[in-house]
């Protein structure tokens, strides 16, 4: 029988590259239609909007297991501190 920690530091492991890799907000724009996508962006853009508000914006629409960005991240991304800035992808 297996429990459900065993696969715990290939988990921590995968987490680890995941953060390298992409900011949590290119990871929730990948999980989108295109067109959905691109509302976000824009909504992203607008400096009216706050971090907070996006973030539960977010989760009202998100299904269970969507990659929510937190609204740390999604200010992390605004102010181009974010892998994807870095055009590190
Ligand atoms: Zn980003």
């Amino acid at each position: 029988m297996s429990g459900k920690w065993d696969d715990l530091e290939a988990e921590a492991r995968a987490a680890m590259e995941d953060r390298g890799k992409r900011c949590a907000v290119d990871l929730f724009l990948s999980t989108l239609l295109p067109y959905d996508a691109d509302i976000v962006r824009g909504v992203l853009a607008n400096p009216g909007i706050s971090n907070t508000g996006l973030h539960r914006a977010f989760r009202k629409r998100a299904h269970a297991g969507d990659p929510i960005p937190s609204a740390w991240s999604i200010g992390r991304h605004r102010r181009e501190d974010c892998r994807c800035a870095k055009g590190a992808r």
